[in-house]
């Protein structure tokens, strides 16, 4: 026996491989079929598929960030590579606990972590966590926890649960 092999089809808008069955692009929004409507505005024609919450939105509901389409509740989402971030930690065993208990519920977490130039030049010993922060001037090393866009809303319910702060 063998299998055959699935198609291989890709989004015309950000190039990302998408399924045939999909009637969106999970990476960018992009809604293949035109006819959904806005899920607030029932008369209006959606012109994207928000990447966090999967819901078709019009261009009042929603708009283009960065070449991807988010609905406005979720437009201030950091997002790297069809990841979105959940959580930021300066303390990297922080990190690997919460990226442990969201594999344990059966997500998909990633650490990422870089430095961010700021317009000071001295390092953050340690103190509070800043996401992306601009913080007084210093480099902020936030040391964060993605997840693939469509499981962030489920991993920020379990991050309530668990009492971590953002
Ligand atoms: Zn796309
Ligand atoms: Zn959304
Ligand atoms: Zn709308």
């Amino acid at each position: 026996m063998y299998e055959i092999e699935k198609e291989v089809l890709v989004c015309t808008h950000c190039h990302e491989e998408v399924q045939a069955v999909d009637e969106f692009c999970p990476h960018c929004g992009t809604l293949f079929e035109p006819e959904h409507v806005c899920a607030e505005h029932h008369s209006v024609l959606a012109s994207g598929v928000c990447i966090i919450c999967a819901q078709p939105w019009c261009d009042k509901c929603g708009s283009w960030v960065h070449d991807r389409f988010l609905c406005r509740p979720h437009n201030d989402y950091e997002i790297y590579e069809g990841m979105a971030r959940v959580y930021g930690t300066l303390d990297d065993t922080m990190a690997q606990y919460v990226r442990g208990r969201l594999e344990e519920a059966g997500l998909h977490p990633f650490i990422f972590s870089r430095m961010q130039p700021l317009h000071g030049s001295r390092m953050l010993a340690n103190t509070l966590v800043y996401p992306m922060g601009d913080y007084d001037g210093h480099l902020v090393y936030e040391i964060k926890v993605l997840v693939p866009c469509q499981e962030a809303l489920e991993a920020e319910q379990h991050l309530r649960e668990w009492e971590f702060r953002k």
